[in-house]
């Protein structure tokens, strides 16, 4: 079991628009290497579990509490994005069935839904995912709900990729995972590298960051870019 958490903070200026970049080949900065991918891997998830932890069946989001209907627009604009990464297991809303929960809440209730599923404390959003011999099996994802909607699309954006098995946050600030709490719109160039590096059908569970960066040796960046 893993559990991630903790997230954004206030004080930065709302974002103006939200899209994400699914090729990142089209506004490529093409001094990107796979190592700066693999160099992220390792920062957000490898350094924490040591070996590779991802979604291996579907995943099934069931959406609870006050969402606007932006929240779900923003969602559905993910979950497309999400799915076009090849290797990644198919992504969608549910009614029932779920294995991620996503509830958003406002403010006032925040500690009454911490103490309900046993969470940490909420900043504005939260995600704990759990996973089982590399597998994620399920994770459960609180949005503060009346915050503004800019900032909260970066949120959500922040928490799914959490979600996705990328559980630390990093040094990179362009990253939609920065540590320093700026909200990000969109995946960046590298964010998109590394979960393409990821979910890569050959990069199997269990492999640790030697066997990763051998496989990834000899392969070409354009592999990872389509
Ligand atoms: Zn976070």
């Amino acid at each position: 079991m893993f559990m991630s958490g903790i997230c954004l903070q206030s004080d930065i200026s709302p974002l103006s628009f939200i899209g994400y970049c699914s090729c990142f080949l089209n506004d490529s900065d093409d001094t990107i290497e796979l190592a700066a991918g693999l160099n992220f891997i390792y920062e957000v998830q490898l350094s924490k579990v040591l070996t590779i932890e991802k979604w291996n069946m579907p995943i099934k989001m069931k959406v609870e509490g006050n969402p606007s209907k932006e929240d779900i627009n923003i969602l559905n604009h993910i979950i497309k994005d999400f799915n076009k990464v090849n290797g990644f297991p198919d992504m969608g809303i549910v009614n029932e069935d779920e294995n991620v929960l996503l509830i958003y809440v406002p403010k006032a209730d925040l500690s009454k839904v911490q103490k309900e599923y046993n969470l940490g404390e909420i900043d504005k959003g939260i995600c704990q995912s759990f996973s089982e011999n590399g597998e994620i099996q399920r994770a459960i994802i609180v949005i503060e709900s009346d915050v503004d909607q800019d900032y909260k699309n970066s949120v959500v954006l922040h928490e799914i990729f959490h979600m996705i098995g990328f559980y630390g946050h990093s040094y990179d600030n362009a990253s939609v995972l920065n540590q320093i709490e700026k909200p990000v719109p969109k995946l960046s160039t590298i964010d998109t590298l590394a979960f393409r590096m990821l979910y890569n059908p050959e990069i199997m569970v269990g492999m640790n960051y030697h066997e990763l960066n051998i496989y990834y040796q000899d392969k070409e960046i354009t592999n990872f870019c389509a």
